[in-house]
């Protein structure tokens, strides 16, 4: 790792030239951004989300971003942790490896979408039932 610190920084929008060792916050678009640690020079982008990152920030006004940076969609196929703004090698992943955070990725997000769902219709349905009974009442009336 080249980048072994990060200092964050809350910008309004995620500026277009990133410098390196700066990790952009955009609460608003709940989305973050930062030169990948290698010093490859890619820019990574995270967004923020339940079934995305979480970030967290720690009492002493450093930042932690869980779960762990992957870039293996670039050359440098980094990967790494971001703790209290530290940049902690994460080793190399195998391709096998990759595919099961992926699928994990996944399976995260089909859950928070199940969650949606099995809200929604149900309360699709109740207003379904309401609607008939009402109805039938003004018919019966
Ligand atoms: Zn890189």
């Amino acid at each position: 790792m080249k980048i072994k610190e990060l200092t964050p920084k809350y910008v309004s929008n995620l500026p277009e030239q990133l410098e390196e060792g700066i990790f952009y916050i955009c609460e608003d678009f709940a989305a973050t951004s930062h030169k990948c640690c290698c010093g490859c020079g890619e820019d990574v982008y995270n967004k923020l989300g339940p079934a995305k990152w979480q970030l967290t920030k720690e009492p002493d006004g450093s930042i932690s971003l869980h779960p762990s940076v992957g870039n293996w969609k670039y050359a440098c196929r980094s990967h790494y942790w971001i703790q209290n703004n530290h940049v902690i090698d994460a080793g190399e992943m195998s391709s096998r490896a990759i595919k099961g955070v992926l699928k994990r990725d996944r399976r995260d997000r089909d859950r928070v979408i199940a969650q949606h769902n099995a809200q929604a219709p149900q309360t699709l349905w109740r207003r379904a039932v309401a609607r008939i009974a009402r109805a039938f009442r003004n018919l019966w009336r």
